[in-house]
């Protein structure tokens, strides 16, 4: 078959990625960092960035389901763990027997259905966020000692604010495990690492920030940016005064410049929210968004960079905090959007 070059690629930086863990992992304190790498690594490629973890020495992994854990399985070396966060239904026994991935529990049918196995598990304490876990009532009244408890852990819903349900989960959190006692102890994602020692327990659960993300201010100068989307120039024009750009023509040229079609768009991730707003790059310079994103082109201004032309490259900047600002829309959606149509290559 005839490769066919991709006109969008994700460039993924993989220096960037092990020193945002080495940031997390030493921020961590006496705890040590794991990684989330569900939703593919939140769409890096689960993977690859499982490979370069390790050997940076990261050891615990968390997925969200059980073909997440197949999918990483055969990569894991000695001493690795996949914990599976969506927990184990019924139709998910025949492959968790045999699967070196343990669930985390989060309901007590979950409980029973696990204990019987005499397999090692986590389990999910529902410490205020009112999402999966089981409730503090009934880790009190549970016996727990048959079951292999690897990690008891809870998640926090608001740690990118500073607001007082984080102590609140930290206290519920803190009364269960007088109930439950599992090897080790886990509370914080990324940006609950952020709020301190006492968050920290045993072990630590980033996801975001490993990807470039910023939640906290802690982070704005520390973690750095991973995922790079860049794109091929399909066409240039110049616009006259009073010349329109795109779907519904959200923009008129106000004087004479050149501009450039690029071959990215909504598809790939880069949604509409950037239409106006969105900034691409050429090296330095900046090459604004103009009108409306559509599903498989851009139009940007390259008033600044006039000698660019078809098939050139251009990099959309895509430091997860400035486009969260310029898109409206979150830093997750953001990394977790970029789409298929990306050739992903790490440099
Ligand atoms: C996704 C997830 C994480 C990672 O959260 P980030 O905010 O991306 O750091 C940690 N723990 C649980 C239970 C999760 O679902």
């Amino acid at each position: 078959m005839i490769e066919i070059p991709s006109t969008v690629k994700l460039r993924l930086d993989g220096d960037a990625l092990i020193s945002n863990w080495q940031t997390l992992d030493r921020m961590s304190g006496s705890a040590s960092a794991g990684a989330a790498i569900k939703a593919n690594a939140y769409g890096l490629g689960s993977v690859e960035v499982v490979q370069r973890l390790q050997a940076a020495g990261c050891r615990d992994f968390y997925v969200a389901n059980w073909q997440e854990a197949r999918e990483i399985e055969s990569h894991l070396e000695g001493g690795s763990c996949i914990s599976v966060l969506n927990g184990v239904r019924a139709e998910d026994m025949p492959f968790a027997m045999i699967s070196a991935a343990k669930p985390v529990l989060n309901n007590m049918e979950q409980v029973y259905r696990w204990q019987e196995t005499g397999r090692s598990c986590d389990v999910m304490i529902n410490s205020g966020m009112n999402r999966l876990g089981i409730n503090p009532m009934d880790i009190a009244r549970y016996d727990w000692s048959d079951l292999d408890i690897d990690i008891v852990m809870s998640h926090l819903a608001s740690a990118d604010e500073d607001v007082p349900q984080n102590e609140q989960q930290l206290e519920q959190f803190i009364d269960a495990l007088d109930h439950v006692r599992g090897k080790r102890r886990s509370l914080s994602n990324s940006a609950g690492i952020a709020l301190g020692k006492a968050y920290h327990f045993d072990c630590t659960r980033p996801g975001l920030s490993l990807y470039g993300g910023k939640q906290h201010a802690a982070y704005e100068k520390t973690i750095q940016q991973v995922a790079f989307p860049e794109t091929q120039i399909l066409q240039v024009r110049d616009l006259k005064i009073g010349d329109k750009v795109g779907y519904n023509a959200k923009y008129t040229a106000e004087r004479e410049h050149p501009i450039a079609i690029l071959a990215m768009g909504y598809a790939d991730g880069y949604l509409r929210g950037f239409s106006n707003e969105g900034v691409f790059l050429s090296d330095k310079t900046m090459l604004p968004v103009l009108g409306r994103v559509s599903m498989d082109l851009i139009a940007v201004d390259i008033s600044k960079a006039p000698d660019l032309g078809e098939s050139d490259w251009v990099t959309a900047e895509y430091d997860l905090t400035i486009a969260s600002r310029q898109s409206g829309l979150s830093q997750y959606e953001l990394i977790t959007g970029l789409g298929n149509r990306f050739t992903r290559y790490w440099a």
